[in-house]
C-alpha cells in the first residue's frame, strides 16, 4: 500500500458553493494551502446567496450522494438533523407519482434527510471552512486565469476584490479547480488558449420551478415528509412537496417543455389540483405560506466532454455543474459532485500525474449513469429532441409498464427508487425476477 503523499503546495478554487465545497475536501489532504474564491458574501448562517438562486428551490439529497457526503464528513447527516432536519424511509414517508400513479408504500431501507439548501450547503461549509490550510476570499470574483509562456499549465488566478480596497491582484496556484457553475467559462478560455473547446451534449427540457415554503403541521400529508409527482408524456407538470428543518414544507409546482406554474395563489391551487397528486393542492391551500412564491428557469441540461479532449493544460481541474448540469427534478448534482469529490480524494491519493485525463476519464464514468437517466426521462417527452435508437425506446416501453407495475408491487418500487437514488445501475431493473413481476401485473 503507498504511503498518503505529504500536503504540498496550492490550490484554488473558484466557486465556493456545493461543488468547489466538495472539491476543497479531497484538495486539502494533498495540498498544504487550499483557497476558495466565492464572487458572493458567503452567509454566517443557512441563509440564501446571489450567486445560487436555485437556494430558494427544492434540493433533494439522493441515498448515494448523502453517503458519499457522511463519507467526506463524518457525521454530516447528524448534523443535519441535529437542525432539525427530518430524516425519513423514502418509500414508507413519502409519496411518489410516475405516470400519474403513485408508487406501492413500504418500508424500503432507503433513508433520505430532508434539508433545505442554504443548509446542507451551510453545513459543507462550516465543516471545510475548520479545515487546517482552508481559505476562503468571499465577495471576489475570479476574472482570470493566468497561463505558462507557452499555456501547457495554469498557473493562478486574476483576481479582484476579495478585502476592503483590495484591487486586482493574481494568486498562484498549483492546481486551479473550476466550480463556478453551469455558467463556467472554461470552454472559452482553452478555446481561447488553443486547446479548443469540449465537446457539449444538451437536452433542451425547458423546465420552470415556482417555489414556496410553508409552515409544517402534523396533520399534513398525514406525517409523510413529501410527494413528488413527474411530469409524463402528456402531462408536462410536475412537483415536489418536501418537508424541511424548522417544521417547514417546500412546495415546488414545476413545468417542463415551457409549461410555467403562476405565482399568485389562486393559480397556483388551480395549477396544483391538474395534479395527480392531490397534496399539491392540499398544502397550498390549507398551510400557511412562509415569504413569496420564487420562480426559476432552467432551459437545458448540459454535459462538457472534456474527457474527450486531446490535449488540456496542466494544473486545472472543472468540476461538478461547471462539467455537467443536470434537469434539477433528478435531484442528482449534488451527489454528482460529492463522487466527483470522493474521485478526486483516491486519484490524488495516488498521485497528482496527468491528473486532468484521469479525473475527466472517471467522472465521465460517473455521470453516465444520471445523464443516462436524465435523457431516458426527458426523451419520453416526443417534443424533446434527441437521439432515440431502438434499445432506448424499448427499455422506455418497458419502464412504462415497470411503472404501471410498481402501483400495485412495492418491491418494484424500491427497485426503482434505489435506481434514481444512483445505488444501482438501470440496468439491474432487467433482472428477470423483476421482469417477471412487471409482466405479471400488465
Ligand atoms: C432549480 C434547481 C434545483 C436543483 N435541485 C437539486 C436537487 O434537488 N438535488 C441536487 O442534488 N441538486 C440540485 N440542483 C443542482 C445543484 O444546485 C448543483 O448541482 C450544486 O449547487 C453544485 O453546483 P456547483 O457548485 O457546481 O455550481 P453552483 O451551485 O451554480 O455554484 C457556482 C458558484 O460559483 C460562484 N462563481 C461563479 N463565477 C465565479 C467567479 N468568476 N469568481 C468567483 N465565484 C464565482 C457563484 O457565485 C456560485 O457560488 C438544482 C439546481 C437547480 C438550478
Amino acid at each position: 500500500m503507498n504511503a498518503t503523499p505529504t500536503p504540498r503546495g496550492h490550490a484554488v478554487v473558484i466557486g465556493a458553493s456545493l461543488g468547489g465545497l466538495l472539491a476543497a475536501r479531497p484538495l486539502s489532504e494533498s495540498f498544504e494551502r487550499v483557497t476558495l474564491i466565492e464572487r458572493d458574501e458567503l452567509p454566517a448562517a443557512p441563509d440564501h446567496r446571489r450567486g445560487a438562486p436555485q437556494d430558494h428551490h427544492t434540493h433533494g439529497l439522493l441515498a448515494r450522494g448523502r453517503h458519499a457526503l457522511d463519507q467526506l464528513f463524518p457525521g454530516f447527516t447528524d448534523e443535519l438533523v441535529a437542525a432539525s432536519a427530518p430524516l425519513a424511509d423514502l418509500q414508507a414517508d413519502m409519496h411518489w407519482y410516475f405516470d400519474g400513479r403513485p408508487l406501492a408504500p413500504t418500508r424500503s431501507g432507503l433513508v433520505g434527510v430532508a434539508a433545505s439548501r442554504p443548509l446542507i450547503e451551510y453545513v459543507v461549509r462550516s465543516r471545510v471552512a475548520a479545515i487546517p490550510g482552508v481559505t476562503f476570499i468571499d465577495r471576489c470574483p475570479g476574472l482570470d486565469l493566468t497561463t505558462s509562456p507557452d499555456r501547457s499549465a495554469v498557473t493562478g488566478v486574476r483576481l479582484l476584490g476579495g478585502g476592503e480596497g483590495a484591487g486586482e491582484r493574481v494568486i498562484e496556484a498549483d492546481l486551479v479547480v473550476d466550480a463556478s457553475g453551469r455558467g463556467s467559462r472554461s470552454p472559452v478560455r482553452l478555446e481561447q488558449w488553443g486547446y479548443g473547446r469540449p465537446r457539449e451534449d444538451r437536452v433542451h427540457i425547458g423546465c420552470t420551478y415556482m417555489t414556496q415554503m410553508y409552515r409544517r403541521e402534523p396533520h399534513h400529508l398525514d406525517g409523510r415528509i413529501g410527494t413528488v409527482c413527474s411530469s409524463y408524456p402528456g402531462q408536462p407538470r410536475g412537483g415536489i412537496i418536501l418537508a424541511q428543518e424548522h417544521d417547514r414544507f417546500i412546495v415546488t409546482l414545476a413545468g417542463v417543455l415551457g409549461e410555467e406554474a403562476p405565482s399568485d395563489r389562486a393559480g397556483m391551487i388551480a395549477y396544483a389540483e391538474t395534479y395527480a397528486a392531490p397534496e399539491f393542492a392540499e398544502v397550498i391551500r390549507t398551510a400557511k405560506p412562509l415569504g413569496e412564491p420564487v420562480q426559476l428557469r432552467y432551459p437545458a441540461s448540459v454535459r462538457r466532454r472534456y474527457e474527450d479532449m486531446a490535449a488540456f493544460p496542466e494544473g486545472f481541474l472543472v468540476v461538478a455543474d461547471a462539467l455537467c448540469s443536470f434537469n434539477p427534478l433528478y435531484g442528482q448534482g449534488i451527489t454528482v459532485a460529492a463522487l466527483e469529490a470522493v474521485l478526486l480524494t483516491d486519484l490524488l491519493a495516488e498521485s497528482r500525474d496527468d491528473l486532468w485525463r484521469r479525473f475527466f476519464r472517471g467522472a465521465a464514468e460517473l455521470v453516465d449513469t444520471p445523464w443516462a437517466l436524465v435523457l431516458g426521462g426527458d426523451l419520453r417527452h416526443p417534443q424533446v429532441e434527441g437521439a432515440r435508437t431502438a434499445q432506448s425506446q424499448s427499455f422506455a416501453e418497458y419502464m412504462t409498464r415497470y411503472w404501471s407495475a410498481a402501483h400495485h408491487d412495492a418491491l418494484l418500487g424500491t427497485a426503482l427508487l434505489r435506481v434514481t437514488n444512483l445505488l444501482d445501475e438501470p440496468a439491474s431493473l432487467l433482472a428477470p425476477d423483476l421482469v417477471d413481476r412487471v409482466t405479471a401485473h400488465c
